[in-house]
């Protein structure tokens, strides 16, 4: 029996595995390139999800990683001091830009997410929050609840009362077409609109990715945040960023995604590739905020020794390379490099950093595309290079390399994804 055939048998139904019957097994890897169980090699312009921050085989983070092992103890519990845990704690409130931030440690992005929607909901005594349609913050009931996305929202049972508000989404719906400014204002009169349609006082929260991930790299103009902010000022309402995909300088111009909208959340959430795939997320904010839980609250494994010391060799990594300084380099590279491709069912290139999405869509019509896209995704494949999808609609190619990429790496790449957008682009001509 195959490796995928036993998955299926005992794993269920709904979990996604890419490339259906062709399914991956990675078993190695090095830099920013990954082997799988046939010995085929592949560039990596996906990281998992975004997930291999620094890239495979790092010495600076195996080795930090190994000397915590080698000590014996990969772990006790979180009820000892663990001294990983709070110099990795120290950097990131340091560079969180929040005045006496604290920082709570999770395993994940979900419950990095769950967390910060326990802390605005008990501070406000409320349990109302303001979600963005289409974006994703994880798979539990609550972090489910703010995720407007039907594919990744598997239960209707909400234990939070959800406003939703308008995703600045340029291509579709009530903000397509509109120009920066116009469109930032439009936003903020949907917000208003929301709000006045309940009681604005008894809102605890927003949640928001700065750049929507699951939901296609799709992302408002600079400053959207930072006018939210305004009207929620007005009513006290927390503003919780996740920053699970946007955050450690993978946009390119700043070290967090909301810096570009020139605004200090409340709360910080991040995870993904924070642990370069060791697992770790956690909470950033104000202290009133996140002292604000009435009773003892625990994570047996949050910030365990072995994630906090590859937590820590990751920052100091990203942080000594000005990775972030890289992401905004290489990621122009791509960009231009794609932005100069012109094939009908390419119909638009965004991004920022090495955060960048391409939008397949039917010509004429500007229809999303997921038959295309799912050609150009499975034609990178066999050409070498792993590249993700995304998008309400099935139709956007995602990519999120390791921050490590380098300039000849991004055109290796570029060439690859330019040879199989133009064969899809002239199969979706025959058929
Ligand atoms: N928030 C965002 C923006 C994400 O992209 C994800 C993961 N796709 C999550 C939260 C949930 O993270 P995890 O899968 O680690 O629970």
């Amino acid at each position: 029996m195959s490796l995928l055939d036993r998955h299926r048998a005992v794993m269920p139904t709904w979990m996604p595995v890419y490339y259906g019957d062709d399914a991956l097994e990675i078993v190695a890897g090095s830099g920013r390139r990954v082997t799988d169980a046939a010995g085929r090699s592949y560039l990596d312009f996906f990281g998992g999800v975004l997930t291999t921050m620094v890239g495979y085989d790092i010495a600076e983070i195996s080795d930090a990683v190994r000397a915590q092992v080698g000590t014996g103890v990969a772990h006790t519990s979180t009820l000892y001091l663990i001294r990983q845990q709070v110099e990795l704690a120290e950097k990131i409130a340091r560079v969180s830009g929040i005045p006496d931030a604290r920082v709570f440690f999770t395993n994940s992005g979900t419950e990095a997410n769950e967390s910060a929607l326990l802390f605005a909901t008990n501070l406000r005594r409320s349990n109302q929050i303001l979600a963005i349609k289409n974006g994703y913050h994880g798979r539990t009931f609550a972090t489910m609840a703010v995720t407007g996305h039907r594919s990744w929202s598997s239960s209707s049972l909400s234990p939070l009362t959800v406003h939703w508000l308008a995703s600045a989404d340029r291509l579709r719906g009530r903000m397509a077409g509109l120009s920066d400014s116009d469109l930032i204002d439009a936003a903020v009169d949907d917000l208003r609109e929301v709000l006045a349609t309940v009681s604005a006082g008894d809102v605890a929260g927003l949640i928001a990715e700065p750049i929507q991930g699951v939901g296609g790299f799709v992302a408002g103009p600079d400053g959207l945040l930072g006018a939210y902010r305004k009207v929620l000022a007005e009513h006290g309402i927390l503003l919780i960023a996740d920053e699970v995909q946007t955050g450690w300088g993978r946009t390119g111009d700043h070290f967090w995604g909301h810096q570009a909208h020139g605004v200090t959340p409340d709360l910080i959430t991040f995870a993904k590739g924070i642990g370069n795939g060791f697992a770790l997320g956690g909470v950033v904010g104000r202290a009133e905020v996140m002292n604000a839980v009435p009773a003892i609250s625990f994570s047996t494994f949050g910030g365990n020794p072995v994630s906090a010391a590859a937590g820590n060799a990751v920052l100091d990594y990203v942080l000594s390379h000005d990775l972030q300084g890289n992401a905004k380099r290489v990621g122009a590279v791509l960009l231009d490099g794609l932005r100069a491709l012109s094939y009908d069912i390419l119909g638009e290139v965004r991004g920022r950093g090495l955060m960048i999405g391409l939008e397949f869509t039917r010509p004429g019509t500007g229809e999303p595309d997921p038959v295309a896209t799912l050609r150009v995704f499975d034609l990178c494949r066999a050409g070498g290079l792993l590249v993700g999808k995304g998008g309400l609609y099935g139709n956007v190619i995602r990519i999120g390399p390791p921050l490590t990429l380098t300039e000849e790496e991004a055109r290796e790449g570029l060439a690859i994804l330019a040879d199989a957008i133009a064969t899809a682009d002239a199969e979706s001509r025959i058929s």
